[in-house]
């Protein structure tokens, strides 16, 4: 990494934006260039001042009081409007009520709960690549990370090690789905990771494999809970640890 590609990431690395590969990358650069470390540095200084500042500035209410004054004064120069105001405001909201309506009636039906969850699941998974969002318990062991999960779900999920098969268990992190919390196990293939998120069936899911924002998705139900894998792995190869997880 050069500086000018440096500069170009200093804003998103402060902002803990980066993903895995450019956070290194750029941790390296820093610690061979002195120009682009003290820019960093600077930046950082400047968040945290931000952060510590007492910015907010109440009003005085002597303030409040002039400008209700103020406004007063003003009334009685003010023209008369044409239509009286209160059926002005019935009026308008008319307006609103039917543009609403609109709205509503007019909104393709094509954003349905199935596309909404695999635009969550891909959400989560590009989520889980920046920084330091991939793992709260990182371990090959699925002793480790099985009962990690104890107390934090309300359900237990199967943990597998398939490291045998090149598909390593590299740890768990608790995520949220549907507006519940699920496991989310990580997977590694070569250098591919793969987010494997495990929740509690409520009705059989229909296996699936689907392409999302250049992703690989597949669901499936096994055993009673909900599997959705998500990864830029090839759907074949993903299919394959989606395979094992099913048995
Ligand atoms: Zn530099």
């Amino acid at each position: 990494m050069n500086c000018a590609e440096a500069r170009l990431l200093l804003h998103a690395h402060a902002d803990g934006e980066l993903d895995a590969a450019n956070s290194l990358e750029f941790g390296r650069h820093l610690k061979s260039c002195a120009a682009c470390a003290a820019e960093d540095a600077s930046l950082r200084a400047l968040r945290t001042a931000l952060r510590s500042a007492d910015l907010n500035y109440r009003a005085p209410a002597s303030l409040r009081t002039d400008v209700r004054q103020f406004v007063r004064d003003l009334e009685p120069e003010a023209p008369r409007p044409i239509v009286p105001l209160q059926w002005l405001w019935k009026w308008l909201a008319l307006g609103l009520a039917a543009t609403a309506l609109a709205v509503v009636s007019l909104r393709p039906t094509g954003i349905s709960e199935h596309d909404t969850q695999l635009n969550e699941v891909v959400a989560n998974h590009v989520r889980s690549l920046q920084a330091d969002h991939l793992m709260d318990v990182a371990s090959s062991d699925r002793h480790t990370v099985k009962p990690w999960f104890d107390g934090k779900l309300d359900f237990a999920p199967d943990v597998q090690d398939f490291a045998a098969l090149n598909f390593p268990l590299i740890g768990g992190r608790l995520d949220y789905l549907d507006g519940r919390a699920v496991a989310g196990l990580v997977y590694r293939r070569n250098k591919h990771l793969i987010n494997v998120f495990v929740w509690p069936a409520t009705g059989p899911m229909k296996h699936e494999t689907e392409a999302r924002r250049g992703f690989s998705v597949i669901r499936f139900t096994a055993k009673g809970m909900h599997y959705c894998l998500v990864s830029d792995l090839n759907p074949t190869e993903l299919e394959e640890l989606a395979g094992l997880l099913e048995k």
